[in-house]
This record gives C-alpha cells, structure tokens and sequence, in this order.
C-alpha cells in the first residue's frame, strides 16, 4: 500500500508514520515530490491493520496497491526515474543510443566498431560476450576476454559499456569490466539470476521474455529491486506472435504501457524485434515517437561475416544515417541528444 500525505505534512509527521511502518518489521520507501510525500510500505501490511494509519497527523489517505509488483510500481514514485550508469543517466529527457555488435568478436572488431558508433553519435557500446545462442553449435562468446575489450573500448572511447549475462559467474566478471549488465529475453524470468543481478548493485537493463507478459516482465524488474538494486532500464525487443515475417513482433504498445505503470525508463531494440536491417530504421523512429527513452542498434563493421545476427546488423553508414534522422523526433519528444 501507499500511504499520501497532506500538501502541508512535516517531516515530523512522514517520521512518524515511517517509524510505526519500521517497528511493524515492514520497508519504508519515500518518494518526494515537490509537493507531496508518498510513503510506500512493503511486506505484509495485515501487520498495520491496528495502527489507524489513516488518521495519523499529516496522513491524506492510504491507497492499496494490487499489483504484485510494488518497488516497480509508479504508485510508489510517481514521477519517471533517470538511472545513473556510468558518465549519464537513462530516462526521462534523455535518448539513449546503445550500439555496437550482436557478438564480441575481437578486439580489433569491437574497438574499430566503438569509435564509429561513437562518431554517429552513441552513448554504449554494446556486445555480447555470452551468447545464449539457439544452438548450441553456434559462436557462445569470448567471455572474459570479450569482456576485457568492453573495458579497452570504453578506455579508448570513452563511452559506457554494456553486456549480456548469463551466469553468477558472469556476473562477478563483468563487475570487474562494464558499467551495466544485460538480462536477456531468454533469461528474464531466471529468478536466480535476477537476484545476483540485483546484489551486484550494478545498473541492469532487463529485456522482456520472448512470452512475456508485462506484469510478469515488472515482476522480474521486481526481483531486481528488492535486493536493493533500483538502477533498472526495461527494454522491449519483440515477442513472440503468429506473424513470421519478422522474427518477433515489436509491441511498441509496451512503451505508453510501461510508462503508465513504472517509474523505470524503457528503451526498445529493432533489431532483435524484427531481425530484418530494413526494418530498424522505422521501428527505431517510431519507438522515439512512442515515448522511449532509448534504443539498442546492433551494428557490424562486417555484417555478412557476422558470427551472429548479420542480417539484422546496420552498416556504419546504415547507422550514421539512422543517428542523424533521429535527430529531429528527439527534438519533438523533447530529450537531449547528440
Ligand atoms: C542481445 O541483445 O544480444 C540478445 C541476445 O538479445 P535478446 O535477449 O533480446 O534476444
Ligand atoms: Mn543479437
């Protein structure tokens, strides 16, 4: 539950209700607006049901929140979150370009994408160095070392690093190496790995679940959180559906939903979505329009040598081109970019 307090309610007053939620054994989670407090209380609020909370001094009214996700909840924090990773921050008024390669596939590859995703005008490099391929028989990433050239690249460029994780040990490596982590769509719902992810303390970006609903995706931002990591970004990358033209379907309708019920940013990826070069141009356009706060772009120096996802991967002027169309709905939904 939320509980509002009055326009005019005293620290003296949030305090004191915080410190009755606290001596039940239950969380207090503050959320400051310019002109009214919110508290919002976690666990089991049976617990609360002999303390009149309701008539407390300060106290507007307490309201119930049904979901089951509840740190995710924009009841709990009203106003849209920017999260800190690395030089910048995600979200609300910022568009976020994440580039770079499906695959980590040298250090030669990586760096030489780095500086041109740069020059276009990206803020991540990204690249896999876990892959959770389809196949066991296909490329699965140079691990550590991949991850070690996300570090080169980010000391060479200057840009913020990202990278998918697949493991525990994943995760203590890439600690070491890159500012955010990647849950990918196949591992969303690995409660497990949701969990170190949150402990880690590092920024996650979550993308949803090939099947995933969004109450079920904000439940696993759920699990992220309540470990007390709050730095989550969502992304939308496609669904599965009936349609076979793409390789999944872009639920762009994800965007105005997520924003309607968190506080986290969301960015999409066209190119996971669609799997088809052609066709990022637009969804990335219309993500824009709908309200993201960012996109990931893959992009290969080579895309028809690929190790993965070639078809899907821009050019660098495919990505140049891309970058400076953007420009003018960055400017119409108002974000700061390039
Ligand atoms: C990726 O971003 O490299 C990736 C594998 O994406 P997804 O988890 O969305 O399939
Ligand atoms: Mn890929």
């Amino acid at each position: 539950m939320i509980i509002i307090m009055k326009r005019n309610a005293s620290k003296e007053a949030v305090d004191h209700v915080s410190n009755i939620i606290r001596s039940k054994g239950l969380e207090v989670h503050l959320s400051q607006g310019q002109e009214v407090t919110i508290i919002g209380v976690v666990g089991d609020k049976s617990r609360l049901a002999d303390q009149n909370l309701e008539i407390a001094p300060g106290v507007d009214r307490i309201v119930p929140v049904t979901e089951s996700y509840k740190l995710a909840n924009k009841k709990f924090h009203p106003q849209p979150s920017a999260i800190p990773v690395g030089n910048t921050e995600i979200g609300p008024n910022t568009l976020t370009i994440m580039a770079g390669p499906c695959a980590v596939e040298s250090e030669e590859q990586l760096l030489l994408i780095a500086h041109e995703v740069k020059k276009a005008g990206a803020t991540f490099v990204r690249g896999g160095a876990y892959k959770p391929r389809t196949s066991p028989y296909s490329f699965q990433g140079l691990e550590e070392e991949g991850l070690r050239y996300m570090a080169k690249a980010k000391a060479e460029t200057g840009l913020n690093t990202i990278c998918e994780v697949v493991s525990e040990a994943a995760i203590e490596a890439a600690v070491k190496y890159v500012d955010m982590i990647q849950i990918g769509a196949r591992n969303m719902q690995n409660f497990q790995l949701l969990k170190e992810a949150g402990r880690s303390g590092l920024p996650v970006l979550l993308k949803r679940g090939l099947a995933a609903t969004i109450d079920e995706w904000l439940n696993a931002a759920e699990y992220i959180m309540s470990e007390g990591n709050s730095k989550v970004v969502l992304c939308e990358r496609g669904i599965r559906t009936f349609e076979t033209a793409t390789r999944n379907t872009l639920d762009i309708s994800a965007v105005p939903v997520i924003k309607a019920k968190s506080h986290l940013p969301i960015i999409v990826d066209p190119s996971h979505a669609t799997g088809v070069r052609d066709y990022v141009s637009p969804l990335a356009k219309c993500a824009v329009a709908a309200g993201a706060d960012g996109l990931m772009i893959e992009v290969h120096n080579n895309p028809a040598c690929a190790l993965s996802d070639g078809p899907q991967s821009l050019t660098f002027p495919q990505f140049e081109v891309l970058s400076d169309e953007l420009i003018p709905y960055a400017k119409l939904a108002e974000r700061k970019f390039r």
